[in-house]
């Protein structure tokens, strides 16, 4: 044979396998026919085989070499041997006994072949590995971010996508899992709970891990209510042979495919949005994402990128709104209420106040708040008017640093205001290490002459416990707790009522806030409460107005 044809051939034969990626594909198969035929081999045929009874044990790929002429009966077999793990890669002919032996001449192309499908098992092999390492996450050995990107990928490509949702999760105080039964079995019960929900999905979706306690599935939306079910709460068993299981819980955003979705990134983006908005909540963590939750990130990207400029600009404004004495409705006090004028439009303080809530932000807007009651006290008491004592909102974000006080005490301080004409307004909380810091922080004031109130009083978990600990000034009770004046023996008035009487008796001064009516001025003349704060008798004023309130 022609040397220089003979190489060609099988360059190109070369060539070919290169490019087949799987064993028992159809090219292989083909490629395999070719190259049998310029060989004169004879027949080729690849075929899988698992726990073959013949001479083979285990599991792998065959290939069967027909000589020139010869049966199915007579072929040659050769194949990988081993079970399954760690087999090497061994390729044997058997010579049928009483055969005519296999001429040098065809052993040595057989060879030539078998040198072939060697490099292409080990090129397989290799590329395996090496998808497994890029697709698989090492800890758990489940699919990882880069498979959920290729397969949803495909699923959109294919316009499937609209049968499809995606799952952004995050497993809840994960962390006291693995304290509690140490790490290697947190692992355990992470990989039974994230398999038993792929499982729900059969082929058709899968669980990825993100990093840590976060994971993204997709699946079909049928299951959609078996997944919100199986994330809302779960039982894992810890360890096969111990009869204890944990409840496993999650948090979680959800997308649903629709046709407009044409990339993996704005899935990822949307179920992530999802799920931040499912942290934020107390209770009920599984939302939805929709294009209302779209816009309100969209708008809070947008007060968290103006915020630091508007402050510069001074764009927040302190309005004021009168507490009034309810015996001669005289001014008692105030509440230093913030209002925006972004580049001279009014923005509502539910529309920022929340999201600066979520940062440290709203630490700045309350520094800066105190900053301007004091600047306006100062001027009050320059200008002989007859101050009275302000209160401004504090968050409870500021619970955890510990120069708090100092912060307040040189503000007020820089303007030389008496420390008596400040109150400092905070909202109660639910956790042991922010109720050691409240105390601290109102103890610290109260020794600094400085006031201290409870605001929302009634709204959520209002605590007694809270009250009695913590030395307040002033309870103010919020408007949702104001009963319906038309019926006296409603439990929510009896409630409301018993509640005053009880504050009066531990001499502690209570003030009503949002009230509207004459009735309910009368009400709370006849439960013997002394002062209230409201649209019936003020809204938050203008500073100007205020002013003007205040010279009356
Ligand atoms: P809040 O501290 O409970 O303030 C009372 C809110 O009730 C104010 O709403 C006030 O305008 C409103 N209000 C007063 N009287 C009535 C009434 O008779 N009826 C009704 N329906 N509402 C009444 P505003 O000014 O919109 O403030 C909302 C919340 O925003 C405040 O609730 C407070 O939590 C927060 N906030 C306002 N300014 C600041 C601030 O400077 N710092 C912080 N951290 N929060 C602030
Ligand atoms: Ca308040
Ligand atoms: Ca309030």
């Amino acid at each position: 044979m022609d040397v220089a044809v003979y190489t060609k051939v099988m360059e190109k034969f070369l060539m070919r396998m290169t490019r087949i990626t799987e064993v028992s594909s159809v090219k292989l198969q083909s490629a395999l026919e070719d190259i049998c035929d310029f060989l004169r081999i004879g027949k080729i045929k690849v075929f899988s085989y698992m726990n073959s009874k013949s001479e083979e044990n285990g599991q792998g790929t065959g290939i069967t070499y027909y000589r020139k002429g010869q049966s199915a009966k007579e072929a040659a077999f050769c194949g990988r041997h081993g079970s399954g793990k760690g087999s090497a890669l061994v390729f044997m002919y058997y010579q049928k006994l009483g055969e005519t032996p296999w001429s040098a001449e065809e052993l040595s192309k057989l060879e030539l072949l078998d040198n072939v499908l060697y490099t292409f098992d080990a090129k397989l092999r290799l590329s395996k590995f090496a998808e497994k390492s890029m697709y698989f996450d090492g800890e758990l050995q489940v699919p990882n971010m880069s498979y959920f990107h290729k397969s949803v990928n495909n699923i959109i490509q294919e316009n499937r996508f609209t049968d499809y949702a995606v799952c952004f999760f995050n497993l809840k105080r994960f962390s006291v899992i693995n304290q509690l039964w140490g790490r290697e079995n947190g692992t355990k019960i992470m990989i039974k709970f994230v398999l038993r929900l792929k499982a729900m999905f059969l082929d058709r979706g899968n669980v990825c891990r993100v990093g840590g306690d976060n994971f993204i599935a997709y699946f079909e939306k049928k299951h959609l209510d078996n997944v919100v079910s199986y994330l809302s709460g779960t039982e894992i068993e810890v360890d096969d042979s111990r009869n204890e299981s944990v409840q496993v819980r999650a948090c979680a955003g959800i997308f649903e495919g629709d046709d407009n979705t044409d990339n993996v990134e704005s899935v990822i983006d949307k179920a992530h949005l999802a799920l931040q908005s499912a942290k934020r909540r107390i209770s009920d963590n599984i939302v939805f994402f929709s294009s209302q939750l779209q816009h309100m990130h969209e708008h809070a990207s947008w007060v968290e990128s103006v915020f630091k400029e508007a402050i510069e600009k001074e764009e927040f404004q302190v309005y004021y709104q009168p507490k009034v004495q309810l015996n001669d409705y005289k001014i008692a006090g105030a509440e230093a209420l913030c209002r925006w004028f972004y580049e001279g439009k009014f923005v509502r303080p539910d529309e920022f106040i929340p999201i600066l809530e979520q940062s440290n932000a709203i630490c700045t807007l309350d520094f800066y708040m105190l900053e301007q009651v004091c600047k306006n006290i100062r001027s009050w008491i320059d200008k002989d008017l007859n101050v009275v004592r302000v209160s401004v909102n504090f968050s409870r974000r500021h619970l955890g640093d510990e120069k708090l006080l100092d912060k307040i005490l040189s503000i007020v301080d820089k303007y030389s205001v008496p420390h008596k004409y400040i109150e400092i307004e905070l909202t109660e909380t639910t956790t042991d290490v922010a109720f050691h810091d409240l105390k601290l922080i109102v103890n610290g004031l109260h020794e600094h002459g400085i006031h201290t109130s409870v605001d929302d009083f009634g709204v959520g978990y209002s605590s007694l416990n809270l009250i009695r600990q913590v030395a307040w000034d002033v309870i103010k009770i919020d408007k949702s707790f104001l009963p319906d004046v038309s019926d006296k023996t409603s439990s929510q008035y009896l409630m409301f009522s018993h509640l005053l009487s009880m504050f009066r008796e531990l001499g502690l001064k209570c003030i009503v806030e949002g009230v509207e009516t004459i009735e309910q001025v009368k009400m709370l003349k006849d439960n013997k409460c002394i002062l209230a704060q409201g649209y019936f008798f003020d809204k938050p004023l203008e500073l100007c107005e205020f002013e003007t309130r205040l010279s009356n």
